[in-house]
């Protein structure tokens, strides 16, 4: 099982990698309006050097925590930027929790992704509504352990979550940034949604297309 889930650990995030690169200009854009730019280039190179390592680790039959603890690592070195250390943070959480002898359950994701959560909020300070990419990942959470919790599929669940996260990424767009680059173009910002939390919207419903292949 620890195999089964980390070779679908390895299929994610070729997938969000591949796809990352085909959204890299527009994530780019999207920053430098009161930011620097650079946020499609950190998330592209991260997720690539993410999913090599992850890959590599997979193929020393590893469970799905040491791949994640790889791909984490691997994506906080190569992206550079905040978004590079929260997101090897995330990952490294989220698979902290994931069990290496069963198959994962709608409760193993949800603690996954709370824990997540939980790092990235230990790591960059950010509280809801300070236009970062915590204001899409608390509502992914929250729906996540609704959905489970009504006895929904992972599949099912994460999809459903990853809805209310494309939603709330792109309710960011009213806000003002009060932390990160950002903040000192905060009014700029305005009518743009936060690219961290656009980011992670979409890296969340790609993985949701993976679980329900
Ligand atoms: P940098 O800001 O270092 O250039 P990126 O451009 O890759 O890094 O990422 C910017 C994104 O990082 C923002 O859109 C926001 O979502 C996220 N971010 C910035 N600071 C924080 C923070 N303290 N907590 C959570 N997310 C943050
Ligand atoms: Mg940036
Ligand atoms: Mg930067």
């Amino acid at each position: 099982e620890g195999k089964a889930t980390a070779a679908l650990v390895v299929r994610a995030l070729d997938v969000v990698a591949e796809r990352l690169r085909d959204a890299e200009d527009e994530l780019g854009r999207m920053d430098a309006i009161a930011g620097d730019g650079d946020h499609g280039r950190g998330m592209t190179k991260g997720s690539a050097a993410a999913a090599e390592a992850a890959t590599e680790e997979a193929a020393q039959g590893v469970g799905p925590a040491a791949v994640l603890l790889a791909a984490g690592d691997a994506w906080a070195s190569k992206a550079g930027g905040t978004s590079g250390a929260l997101w090897g943070a995330a990952l490294r959480s989220f698979g902290d929790l994931l069990p290496a002898d069963r198959a994962v359950t709608g409760d193993d994701v949800t603690s996954g992704a709370a824990a997540a959560l939980a790092s990235v909020q230990r790591l960059g300070r950010a509280e809801l509504g300070d236009k970062t990419l915590v204001d899409a990942l608390v509502p992914f959470v929250d729906a996540l352990r609704e959905a489970t919790g009504s006895g929904a599929g992972v599949a099912r669940a994460w999809q459903r979550a990853a809805e209310v996260a494309t939603e709330a990424a792109a309710g960011t767009a009213e806000l003002r940034p009060r932390t990160g680059r950002a903040r000192p173009l905060a009014e700029r910002s305005v009518g743009t949604p936060d690219p961290g939390a656009t980011s992670l919207a979409m890296a969340l419903t790609w993985i949701g297309g993976v679980l329900a292949e």
